[in-house]
């Protein structure tokens, strides 16, 4: 099921492995009005890599005039210390970028397309049919040549949508066979503005499961609602091994008001840690990340635990074992 070049490489193999994907360098940062010097974003990245992340999501090859912030793309992804077990990604959201994107270093490419026509024409500026009728397109591009990219298929709004409110099962079903058909072998479903819920995370990925059995699913969180981590565990009995985050909680959308941060990439970790899976990740050194991304940002971030550390262990010899240990 996991990506061989993100696969586990711990010992810890009697613990189920989660891979966590940063995401705060794109998701954070794309509603960030200051333009983050790129030399920030590569330092963040590499600190990331050091931490242990084998998963990143760096950048957006959208248009530098629709955000600026991305407006580095191409200069972020050849600065990093790239390792072979790591894997970086970016989006494409449509066949201008993913020609752009080809010539990257990046491993992993993201489509996008929103399951309300609502939000997609706001984001993409076209209907969701016309979207999903372009996937074959950006896909053969991605896929085409001598290093062909890992293609990966994100449906926002899933859960969701600011302007339509609830979305049929079947509309993210119709996106999301159009990205296996595209050639994509992992699907993100994504609550861009925090609405999912344990009852609608448990229902849709009972769905797409069904529907697309051999493919490898991930979900994007925000805590919008202040369940995001309330539906990781949710995700985690449904066997969802891959969740995005991002350092410090940063992160929004700049085309959905209200739409605050990521699920905190420290507060996952330490939840997975604290709940008996692996993650490879060192916490004590994602907390110094989160830390000194608020630093550059020059403002306080709303990530819990790298306010209050992680939980005190005493090792008495009577204490209840928790599970991670
Ligand atoms: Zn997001």
């Amino acid at each position: 099921m996991q990506n061989q070049n993100i696969a586990p490489s711990s010992t810890s193999r009697d613990k189920p492995f989660v891979i966590v994907t940063e995401v705060g360098t794109r998701d954070g940062l794309q509603i960030e009005k200051t333009f983050v010097p790129t030399e920030k974003k590569i330092e963040l990245i590499n600190d990331m890599i050091a931490a242990g992340i084998r998963s990143i999501e760096v950048t957006s090859f959208v248009s530098p005039k629709a955000v600026p912030q991305m407006a580095d793309a191409e200069e972020v992804l050849a600065g990093i210390a790239k390792r072979s077990d790591t894997r970086l990604s970016a989006l494409v959201p449509n066949l201008r970028a993913a020609e752009r994107a080809v010539r990257t270093p990046a491993d992993a490419l993201v489509l996008l397309c929103s399951a309300s026509n609502t939000h997609n024409r706001k984001n993409l500026n076209r209907s969701v049919d016309e979207t999903i009728a372009r996937f074959p397109e950006v896909a053969s591009c991605l896929l085409a040549g001598a290093n062909p990219k890992k293609v990966i298929g994100a449906v926002a709004t899933a859960f969701g949508c600011p302007f339509e409110g609830d979305i049929a099962i079947s509309q993210v079903l119709k996106i999301a066979t159009g990205y296996v058909k595209a050639g994509a072998t992992e699907i993100t479903l994504s609550d861009t503005t925090g609405m999912a819920t344990p009852v609608n995370i448990r229902a849709l990925v009972r769905a797409v499961r069904a529907e697309l059995p051999n493919v490898d699913l991930a979900l994007h969180l925000h805590n919008t609602r202040g369940i995001g981590l309330a539906n990781v565990l949710v995700g985690l009995g449904e066997g969802i091994t891959r969740y995005d985050s991002s350092m410090g909680e940063l992160g929004g959308c700049p085309f959905a008001a209200g739409a605050t941060g990521n699920i905190c990439t420290e507060d996952l970790l330490y939840l997975l840690a604290e709940s008996g899976y692996e993650t490879g990740v060192d916490l004590e050194k994602a907390i110094a990340i989160a830390l000194k991304a608020e630093t550059i940002l020059g403002r306080r971030l709303t990530g819990q635990v790298m306010r209050s550390g992680p939980r005190l262990r005493l090792h008495a010899a009577d204490a209840v074992a928790t599970a991670a240990g």
